[in-house]
């Protein structure tokens, strides 16, 4: 099996400790997680992704909205500089250990979260990341 993930996602997974929007959006989070961890590939979707899927039912739910979208373009062009490879939809990749030390390696750094300013977890996930992140599920 592929998880469906939207490109901005492939940060959020890099310090994500359980928290979330609700209990049904960490619990499927965590369960999206448990399949990356069990060595699922990614295909990286234009707009709302495996994660998304239990908000996708609220009233103006932003996993539909252009902010999140915008956040999918800039992150996509971070992480695709990072590992010299192109990430647009469709694209399939891996995160194995050594992408993801790179990854987090590189969002602690900065070099890597022009998604992030305006975000809601912001302050969150520089505080996951300056803490060595410590407590990620993945
Ligand atoms: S600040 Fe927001 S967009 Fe950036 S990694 Fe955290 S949750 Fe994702």
């Amino acid at each position: 099996m592929t998880v469906r993930l939207r490109a901005h996602h492939l940060l959020c997974l890099l310090t994500y400790v359980g928290k979330g929007y609700s209990p049904a959006f960490t619990a499927n989070y965590d369960v999206v997680v448990e399949r990356l961890a069990g060595g699922e590939d990614i295909q990286i979707v234009s707009g709302p992704d495996d994660i998304c899927t239990p908000l996708l039912d609220e009233p103006d739910a932003h996993c539909l909205g252009e902010g999140a979208a915008g956040r999918d373009e800039l992150a996509a062009q971070d992480v695709a500089d990072l590992l010299a490879r192109p990430l647009q939809a469709g694209a399939r990749i891996e995160l194995d250990a050594s992408t993801l030390a790179r990854m987090r390696k590189a969002f602690s750094l900065g070099l890597t979260r022009k998604a992030c300013p305006g975000c809601e977890w912001f302050e969150l996930c520089g505080a996951v990341a300056a803490g060595g992140f410590h407590g990620t599920r993945l």
